[in-house]
């Protein structure tokens, strides 16, 4: 009976970066007991360079040889990660003066760093003007201020149009592009603010069209790049040059969740070269950017933690970590998800474990919010050993609320 029912469950897809050795997982090569050593404390995330590196590979092998691809940042901004992708992409994707700060430092040429989101303060424009780097103007104020800026600082500022498009990424875990929107300028106000920066005289880049993030849906996502080229196409109209660079944002999601499918590099490469020779046919010399994180790095990462207790509560068992929603909030299901759902879990030290039980594993904040998985079966665990949630790699550690509770920050470590 039981049997039965667990098997109808849509299970996770088999997670196939962290390889087992003497029944404990293993991240690039070291065991994650010996890496909490080195590590010296719980709880942690981890990356693993050759995991990022061999998803950089898979994109350059199905995607057409003339896409550059840019990291956006904002996934996982950790220095040491940046560094290691600056190597490897043909870009950074960035949107804030901090995050400046990491991509400069790697190195990467500022005129392949681009700088968007709303709200830019005349300080940071500032920033971004002297540094080179191309600013993705999200209103025509901005690009007045930049204009100034630009003029009392005796430089030429390379400038895009974030646009904001006349369509939706469907099925998007979060869209960020289509109706009324706090990103870009809408697509039908870009023609006059292009006729602006022509007597403003600024270097004009191109356009940056970004809908939405986290879909697995290729259909949705090919549909949404064919009708980004075309919007681009149509704007460069009215542009005084032709654009340089057509950002075409990306959205490509990674499974999280039983049921998840991962998308296949292969069918999106495939649709995409066929959308780019159309699009040269009208634009021969622009070049053509997709801009992702999450894909880059999510499945990458791990978070690890300790079980600092065990406890039944009415029937139900409780592992309780010394980590939780302080570090890890997209686990806990509050990182704008409308259900909490699970994301897969393995007890670290115990892969080979056969006697199961089903757990629900907590935090250690005092709030029933801080919960990292519910109702899952698990080999048995005790106190000491280790809860390792995969699909880490993105919106972690930088995407929590890490001073809620007072608790310490976890570390983070690059394999
Ligand atoms: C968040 C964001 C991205 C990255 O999205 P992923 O889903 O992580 O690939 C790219 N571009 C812009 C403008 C963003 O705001």
């Amino acid at each position: 009976m039981t049997k039965k029912m667990e098997k109808k469950k849509p299970e996770h897809a088999p997670i196939i970066g962290f390889p087992p050795y003497e029944g404990e997982l293993t991240v690039g090569g070291i065991k994650i007991s010996q890496l909490a050593e080195r590590v010296g404390s719980t709880p942690f995330y981890a990356y693993d360079r050759a995991l990022i590196t061999a998803r950089i590979k898979e994109m350059r092998k199905y995607l057409p040889a003339n896409l550059k691809i840019h990291y956006a940042m904002k996934a996982n901004p950790m220095p040491a990660v940046v560094q290691h992708l600056s190597r490897i992409v043909d870009g950074l994707d960035l949107a804030s003066t901090g995050e400046m700060a990491v991509a400069l430092d790697t190195g990467m040429d500022p005129a392949l760093i681009s700088f968007a989101g709303p709200g830019k303060t005349e300080q940071e424009l500032s920033q971004a003007i002297a540094a080179g780097v191309v600013i993705n103007m999200e209103s025509a104020r901005e690009m007045e201020n930049i204009s100034r800026i630009a003029k009392q600082q005796g430089r030429k500022a390379k400038v895009a149009i974030r646009v904001n498009p006349d369509f939706e990424l469907k099925s998007s875990g979060m869209k960020m592009g289509g109706g009324p929107q706090q990103f870009g300028v809408d697509a039908e106000q870009v023609p006059d603010m292009l006729k602006r920066l022509a007597e403003l005289g600024l270097d004009f880049i191109g356009f940056h069209i970004f809908s939405g993030s986290q879909n697995l849906k290729e259909e949705s996502l090919l549909e949404a790049q064919e009708k980004t080229l075309a919007l681009a196409t149509s704007l460069s109209r009215h542009a005084p040059n032709a654009p340089k660079k057509v950002n075409i944002g990306g959205g490509y999601g990674i499974p999280y969740f039983p049921g998840d499918k991962a998308v296949s590099l292969k069918n999106l490469g495939d649709g995409l070269s066929v959308l780019l020779q159309k699009f040269h046919e009208t634009l021969p010399d622009t070049e053509v950017v997709i801009e992702l994180g999450r894909f880059m790095v999510g499945e990458a990462g791990i978070y690890v933690t300790k079980i600092i207790d065990k406890k039944t509560s009415r029937g139900e068992v409780y592992l309780i970590t010394d980590g939780g929603m302080h570090h890890h909030l997209a686990a806990s299901g509050n990182f704008g998800q409308l259900i909490r759902k699970n994301y897969p879990v393995a007890i670290g030290n115990k892969l080979g474990g056969s006697a199961k039980e089903q757990v629900n594993i907590v935090g250690c904040l005092c709030t029933p919010l801080d919960r990292l998985g519910d109702k899952m079966t698990l080999p048995v665990a005790e106190v000491g050993d280790y809860v390792v949630l995969f699909q880490s790699g993105a919106y972690g550690l930088s995407a929590s609320p890490t001073a809620f509770l007072g608790h310490p920050a976890p570390k983070e470590v690059l394999v």
